[in-house]
């Protein structure tokens, strides 16, 4: 096929979870990078009874003081966006486009919640939002009393129904609260969606692994978590969840500017939150470290309530037929990852840019 000027990469983003995997894979081969990569399998599999796991990459020398970190998976099916921002990172050096300044390394975690990745969903098989998991889960899960208010509507299992319903808890309490209410985290409902879980999860675990393994507390990290599905159509947001006067909000300002959309201060499409992953790094890193959600906007809030909730639905008497899994996955992927691919393009563009504020003078492309 004759490669087009704008989209040469849109091959990045082919096929489901395993196929990702194997272009994942092949890439690092092409580096000749096996000794750092790591799996870390689980113990289920994939629908196909092919084996599930994350891994991980270590790119540069062992003892770079800078690393940028490059999370993907952490909400299951967005993995599909992070691998494809991580396979054409990978391509960019094995086509000797780019080459990483001595004092960086980059570290790829490859498919943070494995199972929600090749399952099509966003959780993982516990019903699990990673990014609402980052709790102390020692003392008290936090409330959320509007959650409580919005279940009867939330269960409602026709989508008119249930969206006439929600259009009016929305009336009552107000946007904010309304959202906070349905996707700022909950504790108490496993088959609902936003659920935190009872205890760490899986890819919360490997990040600590991780951060111990590769000793990041003593380096100055700059972590991004390539997610999609909330906000404009296409459009990549810098969302900085560091608390006000930090010093990893210091870092993240300083490097990306005016770009950074913050929850805490209504200047992101997302609200405040419960239990973000975030919180796990922050709590790791060094102080000047940081870490920011790189967020590819999709269909709007609205079209991920819906296919979200159609999901919890479907799911909450357990694994659905194949048929219903496959008609499913399709709405999943439709909503998280656009088959359009100028939406595509728009991805990998604008996480090179992204990638180059961070590494800095770097040639690409
Ligand atoms: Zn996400």
């Amino acid at each position: 096929m004759r490669q087009s000027l704008l989209l040469p990469e849109a091959a990045a983003f082919a096929g489901d979870f395993e196929q990702a995997d194997t272009s994942w894979q092949r890439a690092v081969s092409a580096l000749s990078l096996k000794d750092t990569v790591h799996a870390y399998p689980k113990p289920i599999s994939c629908p196909s009874g092919a084996p599930l796991q994350a891994r991980s990459l270590w790119i540069g020398k062992p003892d770079a003081y800078r690393v940028l970190v490059v999370l993907s998976g952490v909400h299951g099916i967005e993995g599909a966006v992070g691998s494809a921002v991580q396979l054409d990172l990978l391509q960019a050096f094995d086509a000797q486009r780019w080459e990483l300044p001595s004092n960086w390394a980059i570290l790829l975690v490859h498919a943070l919640n494995p199972w929600g990745y090749a399952w099509n969903r966003r959780c993982d098989e516990h019903g699990v939002d990673l990014n609402r998991n980052g709790i102390n889960f020692i003392q008290p899960p936090p409330a959320n009393p509007h959650y409580a208010e919005l279940v009867p509507s939330l269960r409602l299992r026709h989508r008119d129904e249930r969206q006439a319903a929600l259009a009016a808890a929305r009336q009552t309490l107000g946007d904010q609260a309304y959202e906070i209410g349905i996707s700022g985290g909950q504790y108490t409902d496993p088959n609902g969606p936003f659920f935190g879980g009872h205890e760490p999860a899986f890819g919360r675990l490997l990040s600590e692994e991780l951060i111990a393994h590769y000793a990041l507390a003593k380096r100055h990290v700059v972590c991004l978590d390539v997610h999609s599905g909330l906000g404009p159509y296409a459009y990549a947001e810098l969302i900085c969840d560091h608390p006000s006067g930090s010093e990893g909000l210091a870092t993240a300002a300083q490097l990306f500017g005016d770009a950074l959309a913050h929850p805490a201060s209504g200047t992101s499409s997302s609200v405040p939150k419960w239990g973000l992953l975030d919180d796990v790094w922050h709590a790791a890193l060094g102080r000047a470290s940081c870490y920011v959600t790189l967020e590819f906007g999709t269909l709007g809030t609205e079209s991920l309530f819906a296919v979200l909730l159609d999901d919890a639905a479907i799911w909450a008497a357990g694994c659905p037929d194949k048929a219903t899994r496959t008609v499913q996955a399709q709405a999943m992927r439709a909503h998280f990852v656009p088959a359009d691919p100028y939406w595509q393009a728009r991805v990998l563009w604008q996480s090179r840019l992204v990638i180059h504020q961070v590494i800095g003078d770097t040639p690409w492309g």
